[in-house]
């Protein structure tokens, strides 16, 4: 029998100020979960190819899951959807935190935002209840006044803000989306789209949390994590994700002056535990998650405050060792910096490790800069470069518009110091060292991304008594070196893992393989709260699901296998460390992909899903 659950989805017209409701059917929920799977669905359906990212015509969708806002650890994870102005095509990203919670509570499952305002707005969701609100005071603030003015004007210190930074207004190409001034929408540029719209911030209150259909069935799952994590032994808690600086620097591939290193001669000064030891106050953490991954830091002479987090992996690498910068508390205000403006910090990191190697090379100088003299390891300048990328001030507008734009404009032989993916700017880890994360940059639809599955150090740890990822049957150990077909099928399958994850809104850091959450109990989990009989089969059909709509999205904006590639910088040795002059071989990766292409049901020639593989997934009317 059907359980009659149905998604009830907000849509906002912006140029209008009108907004109207939307009943997803059971059907089309149980083939998305919501996330971005609900999200690709959405951005097929309701825009037309070849809209201007930064146009009214750009929908911004933010979707929760059928089981976030519940209260097992990591289902507080949404997604924001939309084109993205970086890459041009399909622009995704998660975000943990209150905010999607709220939004449940308030009897919503997702926003779907079109049009232009004609001034500043702001929406507040109190329940049933949608307002437009005059946003002009908050216009040009930084994210903690603006979180402050908000909670003030609506005098409701509980409900939850989300909002687009200054970097957002000034249309940075890689501006942020944050809730609660900590948990980002960092990547894909979608904080510039909100800004577009002159839409400055959602704010949320919701008074009826969701429940499960079947409560004691949710409840055992609840018991049944927590008789299986444990806190005292858990990197993520212990560390964060900051543990990744000095594990990477032991494998030779901590992304070091523009990935030209895969060693830090200052990597210790700018570890987790370093953190941990010196500036950290406390570990943070989202909506009814016992891992409390996040770090909060205060460095009172630096004007550092724990209000705004503190810097994960990702933020000490870009704006540390990729810039040679080696003082961890110069990168905590660095990371407050990217939090008050509201900018993705990898982009922004690598952006300016890019104009580093290009002031190297004499192709950015002192006058372009405005006297910042851009000297690989100058935590100084990284924090000027911030203030005027985040101002899109001087040099700052260039650098803004992102690395694959700024070397085409800058000409000289710049472009192969621009390590991007679509558009998309590297992330933190080197596919030198860990050979499938290769697949990942080059075939994720939003450019070069990390989160797209898990990495080959994980492949290498597989076997056949009980391993988590065994019910997938990954039961071989693999060689993070190798790239080969069963290095194609273990990133495939495990692609489709974290894709299910993006679309019911669980983190990664809470699920398997990754942490203790396996894929069984969570299967189990969804079916106590929706009343259905779902599979693993299915869930991973979800996953499948959504990576299949973002590449037909990309093809319907006219992204080929020519695509698909790699930065030149990934075909050469690394410059140092334990793995010196290891790189991806340029036949091995393309031989991969045309095996991935094959097995994921993508035409070889033109990279485009078949109606078969469309038909399978019961989506082929999302082509037409
Ligand atoms: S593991 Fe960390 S990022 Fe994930 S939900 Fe928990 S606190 Fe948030």
């Amino acid at each position: 029998m059907a359980s009659g659950i149905t998604a009830k989805l907000l849509h906002v017209d912006l140029s209008t100020r009108q907004t109207r409701t939307e009943e997803v059917p059971e059907t089309v929920l149980r083939k998305h979960l919501g996330g971005g799977a609900l999200a690709a669905h959405i951005l097929l359906r309701d825009m037309p190819a070849g809209v201007d990212p930064l146009g009214p015509d750009n929908v911004l969708v933010f979707m929760t899951s059928v089981i976030n806002g519940l209260s097992l650890s990591g289902t507080n994870r949404y997604t924001a959807a939309a084109k993205s102005p970086l890459t041009g095509g399909y622009g995704e990203s998660e975000a943990g935190g209150w905010w999607g919670p709220e939004l449940r509570a308030a009897g919503w499952d997702g926003v779907v935002i079109r049009g232009r305002s004609a001034t500043p707005v702001y929406l507040w969701i109190k329940d049933d209840k949608v307002e437009f609100r005059d946003a002009t005071p908050y216009w040009g603030q930084l994210s903690g006044e603006v979180q402050d003015g908000i909670e003030r004007e609506l005098g409701d210190k509980r409900m939850r803000v989300l909002q687009t930074g200054v970097s957002g207004e000034r249309g940075v190409r890689f501006a942020a989306i944050v809730n609660q001034l900590k948990h980002f929408h960092g990547r894909c540029g979608l904080g510039a789209v909100m800004g577009a719209k002159r839409l400055k911030a959602i704010a949320v209150r919701g008074s009826k949390p969701p429940a499960a259909s079947d409560k004691d069935g949710a409840r055992k799952q609840l018991t049944g994590f927590k008789e299986r994590y444990n806190r005292a032994t858990d990197r993520f808690h212990q560390l964060g994700s900051a543990s990744g600086v000095l594990a990477l620097e032991a494998s030779g591939i901590l992304p070091t002056r523009n990935f030209r290193d895969g060693s830090f001669e200052h990597a210790k000064a700018i570890s987790g535990q370093t953190m941990r030891d010196t500036i950290l106050t406390d570990r943070g953490t989202c909506y009814a998650c016992a891992v409390a991954c996040k770090r909060e830091v205060e460095v009172k002479e630096l004007g550092v405050t724990p209000k705004y987090g503190g810097p994960e992996y990702e933020s000490l690498a870009a704006s540390g060792s990729l810039c040679g910068v080696g003082d961890l508390k110069k990168l905590a205000l660095i990371n407050q910096l990217y939090a008050q403006y509201v900018l993705d910090s990898i982009s922004a990191g690598a952006v300016i490790a890019f104009a580093m190697e290009c002031y190297e090379h004499g192709i950015i100088t002192k006058e372009m800069t405005g006297g910042i003299d851009l000297t690989w390891g100058n935590a100084d300048a990284v924090v000027e470069m911030v203030h005027r990328i985040g101002r899109r001030e001087g040099i700052g507008a260039l650098l803004g518009e992102g690395v694959k734009r700024a070397a085409a404009k800058l000409g000289k032989g710049a472009e192969r110091f621009a390590l991007h993916v679509k558009g998309q700017e590297l992330p933190m880890h080197d596919p030198r060292g860990k050979k499938g994360l290769s697949l990942a940059y080059a075939l994720s639809p939003t450019g070069a991304d990390h989160m797209e599955a898990p990495h080959d150090p994980l492949y290498a740890g597989f076997h056949p008594q009980g391993h988590p990822m065994g019910v997938l049957g990954l039961i071989e150990p693999l060689d993070p070196l190798h790239l080969d077909a069963r290095k194609v099928r273990a990133f495939y399958e495990t692609q489709k893992v974290w894709s299910a994850y993006n679309s019911v809104g669980m983190c990664d850091f809470v699920g398997a393989p990754l942490n203790a959450l396996e894929l069984g109990p969570m299967v189990d989990y969804i079916n106590a709260v929706t009343g259905w009989n779902m599979s693993l089969y299915e869930l991973m059909k979800v996953g499948e699901r959504n990576n299949t709509l973002a590449r037909l999205f990309n093809v319907r904006e006219g992204f080929t296998p020519e695509d698909d590639i790699l930065p030149q910088r990934l075909h050469e040795g690394i410059g140092n460390g334990a793995l010196k002059g290891e790189r991806v071989d340029p036949d091995e990766f393309f031989a991969a992909r045309r095996t991935y292409y094959e097995m994921a049901g993508w035409d070889p020639q033109t990279g485009r899903p078949t109606t078969a593989k469309l038909a399978e997934l019961g989506v082929e009317s999302a082509a037409t």
